[in-house]
């Protein structure tokens, strides 16, 4: 499959990583949207937030359980926001499941 993410999961495109594990990778967006801005993935491929079921889902319970720890890595001391963006309506750009992480500076109160 030509995922980009699947490929920097693997190695196989470089990437600033923060945080790994077995299951799932953490690493600095290559465009920044916040002085602290994240991107966590599942190593396993999920398309998106839309594809979450009860047969993923572990990998995705796994990934908040360490989202503390990965936000504190990445520099996020007074706050962060979680964002997913899922499907054409949220802009979702790249089809491989990703949180973005972003922190560092004091955020916009609007979401949408
Ligand atoms: P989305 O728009 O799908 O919510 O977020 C995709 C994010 O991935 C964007 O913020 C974009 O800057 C980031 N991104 C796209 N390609 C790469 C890449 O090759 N490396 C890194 N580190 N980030 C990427
Ligand atoms: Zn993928």
């Amino acid at each position: 499959m030509d995922c980009i993410f699947c490929k920097i999961a693997e190695g196989a495109i470089p990437s600033s990583k923060v945080y790994e594990d077995d299951d799932m990778l953490a690493f600095r967006d290559i465009n920044p949207q916040a002085p602290v801005h994240v991107l966590v993935i599942p190593k396993k491929h999920i398309a998106s937030a839309d594809e979450i079921n009860e047969t993923n889902s572990a990998a995705v319970a796994k990934i908040f359980e360490k989202i503390p720890h990965i936000a504190k890595l990445g520099g996020a001391v007074n706050g962060y926001r979680i964002i997913s963006n899922c499907g054409p309506d949220a802009c979702q750009s790249v089809p491989h499941l990703h949180f973005h992480i972003l922190g560092g500076k004091q955020l916009p109160e609007s979401m949408g």
